[in-house]
């Protein structure tokens, strides 16, 4: 059974939303403020979590941080406030996706289990072939969903590795922002394509020597981007 973590100081809310995924099948833990919540997501297995960001102890932003550091698992991140939204999807901070309250528990039911179906798509296809992408300095592995440039490891969010991972198995193809939008973010509703641009800059940081003269993410002008081989 697929387990899920829901961080939240508002107990009727966190009561809430435990009672629509426990009926859609999912198993779930509440915890109330932001310290515990972030030593449970680390310590325990969970198959997604539910971020409010306003929280006792330790904030949304920081949680959301911690775990991106050592976990890929989906996290979807609430706030009350439309503009906090805003301001943390430009941070970049990893979070798959984002949802303003109030909403309505069967949205939020729709959207965990669309992000798991496709977590487990990632996961599963990659588990079966074992894949290991190699091109020049750069390696994934993509069962592992771990990349190392030159033998170092880069920590990469879970969009930032589907993005590279994409265009890495598709090399020298041109693709445009729209397209790798489609790709990548399969939740029309959220977010636009100038994320594809954030995080290609992301990406870039991470695994080009020189950001200004990209050797592997080569932008097409007028076009999109695609892989150099
Ligand atoms: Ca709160």
């Amino acid at each position: 059974m697929s387990r899920i973590l829901i961080i939240e100081d508002e107990e009727a809310i966190a009561d809430l939303e435990k009672d629509y995924l426990e009926l859609s099948g999912f198993e779930v833990e509440i915890k109330n403020r932001g310290d515990e919540g972030l030593s449970t997501a680390l310590s325990e297995e969970f198959d997604l979590i539910v971020l409010d960001l306003m929280l006792p102890g330790v904030d949304g932003f920081e949680i959301c941080k911690k775990i991106r550091e050592e976990k890929n698992i989906p996290i979807i991140m609430v706030s009350a406030k439309k503009d906090d939204i805003d301001k943390i999807r430009g941070l970049g901070l990893g979070a798959d996706d984002y949802m303003t309250k109030p909403f309505s528990p069967s949205e939020l039911v729709a959207r965990v289990k669309a992000h798991m179906a496709r977590y487990d798509r990632l996961v599963g296809s990659n588990a079966k072939n074992n894949d290991i992408i190699e091109i020049r300095g750069i390696r994934i592995d993509k069962t592992a969903r771990r990349v190392t440039v030159d033998g170092v490891e880069k920590a990469f969010t879970g969009k930032e590795f589907d993005l590279l991972t994409f265009l890495a198995e598709n090399p020298n193809h041109v693709y445009t922002k729209e397209e790798l939008f489609r790709e990548i973010w399969d939740m029309d509703s959220i977010g636009d394509i100038a994320t594809v641009t954030v995080h290609i800059k992301k990406i870039r940081e991470k695994i080009e020597y020189d950001s200004a003269k990209p050797q592997y993410i080569e932008t097409i002008w007028g076009v999109g981007y695609r892989f150099k081989v």
